[in-house]
């Protein structure tokens, strides 16, 4: 049987979880911090990626190959976060909110996942799901990445760095400066001309220009008439092969 807790004891046990607080909510150093792009342009999220005015490409801040049109926000990865409750409470645990009759999570109508978060003795809950393409097994994993880095705020964990205002999105759709004041088709025109000279500088005739492009989009689209869209990432990738 055990007795009521004293206010001493209550008291004490107030001043761990205040510490607890405190040690999960410390500021995580650059090398956590990672950089999630956030597609700006929304002709391009229509698209499925990318858009006429916009040109796909590898970029040096995200490691991703997307659309220009992005913009970062900052984030720690879920292996990190993982790591600040071990540190912090080795005993630290969670377990979905609701189960099957046969112990396996119940995933919600959007496939997301509700969990309870217990590091220091609190609880809390949190709700993660799958945004990246990936199915499966991955998408799973991401989901309960994501409930834990979600939970991990309501203890405070990386909290500061969801507290920016949200990124503006980009609408209508603003072609890149240079290209401000051509039309599509004097953008695909230079385009155009840029492709041809490029082939034309590694021996290509004008021919297999036409050819390779046409390979290129698997039939969907001719050299002379494909919009500026398809032919910057033509370009980016005889640049890049
Ligand atoms: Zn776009
Ligand atoms: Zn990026």
């Amino acid at each position: 049987m055990t007795a009521e807790p004293t206010m001493q004891q209550l008291d004490e046990a107030g001043r761990a979880l205040r510490e607890t607080l405190d040690r999960l909510a410390e500021p995580f150093g650059p090398e956590a911090i990672g950089k999630k792009p956030i597609v700006v342009c929304q002709a391009c999220e229509h698209a499925d990626g990318i858009c006429a005015a916009h040109v796909e490409r590898p970029c040096d801040t995200c490691g991703n190959t997307l659309t220009e049109a992005h913009e970062h926000l900052d984030f720690v990865g879920h292996a990190h976060v993982r790591q600040r409750f071990n540190e912090v409470d080795p005993n630290w645990n969670w377990r979905p909110l609701a189960r099957t009759g046969s112990g396996l999570p119940v995933f919600d109508d959007y496939r997301g996942l509700w969990i309870e978060l217990t590091i220091g003795g609190k609880t809390m809950l949190g709700y993660g799901n799958a945004t990246s393409r990936r199915g499966g097994g991955d998408a799973v994993k991401e989901c309960i990445g994501n409930a834990l880095r979600n939970a991990g705020q309501s203890f405070g964990v990386a909290l500061t760095m969801w507290m920016r205002e949200p990124l503006r999105v980009v609408e209508p759709v603003k072609p890149r400066p240079a290209d401000a004041h051509l039309t599509d088709e004097q953008l695909a025109k230079r385009l155009r001309k840029e492709i041809t000279s490029y082939n034309h500088g590694k021996g290509k005739p004008f021919g297999q220009t036409v050819g390779g492009f046409k390979a290129w989009t698997k039939g969907e689209h001719e050299f002379r008439e494909a919009p500026p869209g398809v032919l910057a990432r033509y370009l980016e990738h005889l640049k890049a092969s």
